[in-house]
């Protein structure tokens, strides 16, 4: 059997991702393993609490990280999405990216971060009225209760060359989630490593339509 080249068979996709590094960190190996499966990743903030310079360093650094991908485009919308409400998020996202896409990745309901909460709880207002599929990626700031029901398998290849891209992240990669420990622990679980999987990466499918 051929290896599939389309993630779920699925053509196109919107990733949200709250900062700059969240979807490279959850699933940019994924997107790596199926290049006929588009994705359109939208950084929904200016890269954190910290000022415009950084910000803009911090775009930098997601933009470096998928240099040569031609499979994902880069969104960078022009607010902070921490500061709007819900209602002008969707919005924005309706009138600017949102075309017909058909899965929308969030991070998940589990998540410690509150930012990264308020993004989950835009993916079912997205697919409220066209049939597209709802998933949510996993994070480092995912707490432990949050069990994944799809794993994708990532070749020796292809998990050496996320965790190459990463180190673009230069103003993140001191910081302890970013070790190798924690970057293997991230992307194991017992549960696959006996099974002969080594290095994954975790979603939850809310609701899958496939057509
Ligand atoms: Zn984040």
């Amino acid at each position: 059997m051929t290896p599939s080249t389309r993630f779920l068979n699925f053509t196109k996709v919107l990733g949200l991702s709250p900062h700059p590094d969240d979807i490279e960190y959850g699933m940019s190996g994924t997107i790596l393993k199926y290049p006929d499966t588009h994705f359109d990743l939208v950084c929904m903030t200016k890269g954190g609490h910290c000022d415009e310079t950084t910000s803009r360093n911090r775009h930098q650094e997601m933009i470096n990280f998928w240099e040569g991908v031609p499979n994902v485009t880069i969104h960078i919308i022009d607010f902070d999405a921490i500061d709007e409400g819900e209602d002008v998020i969707i919005n924005y996202l309706e009138k600017n990216i949102l075309t017909n896409h058909e899965l929308i990745l969030t991070p998940s309901n589990h998540d410690n971060h509150f930012f990264h909460k308020k993004i989950n709880n835009l993916g079912p207002a997205l697919c409220r009225i066209k049939p597209m599929s709802l998933m949510e990626y996993f994070t480092p700031s995912t707490s432990l209760d949050w069990v994944p029901n799809l794993v994708v398998n990532l070749e020796n290849e292809i998990y050496a060359s996320k965790k190459q891209r990463l180190q673009e992240f230069k103003s993140q990669i001191n910081k302890t989630y970013f070790s190798d420990f924690c970057l293997d622990s991230f992307h194991s679980s017992l549960e696959f490593t006996k099974k002969g999987l080594h290095w994954v990466e975790k979603f939850k499918s809310n609701a899958t339509i496939l057509f």
